[in-house]
């Protein structure tokens, strides 16, 4: 990797840094990767399968639709259970974004162009202020406020940083400054222009993106021409690509960016591990620790998963090629969401690094085909008693679905 004195890049503009969940945006940390999926919230399994492939691809950070109940309650499995920070996107409803709070994600995304009351905006603040939850003040020029559009004729970049600067006023009024923002469009020289402006007159963190790129490859090309332009300048902390495509490909676009520009490290071996939660059966953070000093050893391009428990950890990880699952005192290892085998908890490093070099060496169809015949009876029986033992809700997701549910028959709004 070259020197950071021999970058062909502006030097970073100095941003203050916030925290999503465990990823830090902003200061000098690392360019995150964004996406969104695009299953409904509300159906859990999709969701988080979509979540795990996007993380085993190099997403640092996944937002998910909240636009109904049923999609806040949603929220409430999936946050406990996804391996990266979850944000929710939230428009126009405003009790949409005090339920997805009550789910526990671990930021917002208002819109203040369809979310414009000023005492909602200022009852969702005081609430994110009080649980620590940072909000993206997301502009976008397509559904800017009519009274902007009107003041400057149009979308402009003045209209798009005023619109973001007057949401952050509501805030700062209540005493939250836990902010990113983005102010962006589909015409790449406008979203440029903005986010020049917005850079000037504020040091929170930016969010980059051009939205609705379209598909690949002009929507790739579009993306790119608006987000590298930015980056080079040193302006940017986060983006997303927003293309007409699978989120796998928006985050591989945004890897390989970030990569040819140096502001990423390549990858070998991508290790993935489930947050652990209420299920887990074994140390997750120990396990994978010990899993990648191994694995990287064999530098091989290869996805590997540690997952806390049977229940749910090969299907949350079956986009990983391979990857290893608590269960009863044994591991259950995987590839690609199929039991193969069943390991001694105490062997379930050297059994993924042993299965890592034979799954290279001949492949995903010759490893399946000699799969343990009892692997998968094993797997079962060990779901039923973890799942007897535990319950079905130690993540206690049907209580915040109850806080929800009050929420949602009485928003706390001082309308
Ligand atoms: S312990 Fe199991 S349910 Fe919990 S996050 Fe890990 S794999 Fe998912």
């Amino acid at each position: 990797m070259i020197s950071p004195d021999d970058k062909p890049l502006a030097i970073r503009r100095k941003s203050r840094q916030i925290h999503v969940g465990s990823v830090a945006v902003g200061g000098d940390a690392p360019i995150s990767i964004q996406t969104m999926t695009t299953t409904p919230t509300s159906d859990v399994e999709a969701t988080l399968a979509q979540i795990y492939e996007a993380a085993a691809n190099g997403a640092d950070i996944v937002r998910c639709t909240c636009n109904d109940e049923a999609a806040a309650e949603g929220l409430a499995h999936i946050v406990p259970r996804s391996p990266v920070p979850i944000v929710a996107d939230v428009h126009f409803h405003f009790e949409m974004a005090m339920a997805a709070l009550e789910a526990g994600v671990a930021c917002l995304r208002l819109n203040p162009g369809n979310l414009r009351k000023p005492s909602e905006i200022k009852t969702i603040a005081s609430e994110a202020r009080d649980r620590n939850v940072p909000i993206r003040i997301g502009v976008n020029a397509g559904s800017l406020h009519k009274d902007l559009y009107s003041k400057y004729g149009g979308a402009t970049p003045e209209a798009l940083v005023e619109s973001a600067l007057m949401e952050l006023k509501l805030f700062e009024e209540v005493g939250f400054d836990n902010v990113k923002i983005s102010v962006k469009a589909s015409d790449v020289a406008l979203m440029i222009k903005a986010y020049r402006l917005l850079a000037e007159v504020t040091d929170h963190p930016l969010h980059l993106g051009v939205t609705e790129a379209g598909p690949p490859p002009a929507g790739l090309v579009k993306a790119t021409a608006g987000i590298a332009t930015l980056l080079a300048e040193g302006i940017g902390d986060t983006l997303r690509y927003s293309l007409t495509a699978d989120p796998i490909e928006e985050v591989r676009a945004g890897r390989q960016l970030l990569e040819a520009l140096g502001l990423r490290e390549r990858k070998g071996l991508d290790l993935i591990a489930c947050p652990s939660c209420g299920r887990a059966e074994i140390d997750v953070i120990g396990v994978a620790k010990t899993a990648q000093e191994a694995l990287e050893k064999l530098n091989l391009p290869i996805q590997v998963a540690v997952m806390g428990c049977v229940v749910n950890g090969p299907g949350e990880a079956r986009g990983a090629d391979l990857g290893i699952a608590a269960g009863k005192s044994r591991g259950h290892l995987f590839i690609k969401g199929k039991i193969v085998r069943v390991v001694p908890e105490d062997q379930m490093v050297q059994a993924l690094v042993e299965e890592a070099e034979r799954l290279m060496e001949q492949g995903v169809e010759a490893r399946l085909a000699l799969a343990d015949e009892n692997a998968a009876r094993l797997a079962s029986e060990d779901r039923q008693a973890l799942l007897g033992e535990k319950g079905q809700d130690v993540n206690h997701s049907l209580t915040k679905i109850e806080n929800i549910k009050k929420r949602i028959s009485k928003p706390k709004s001082d309308n």
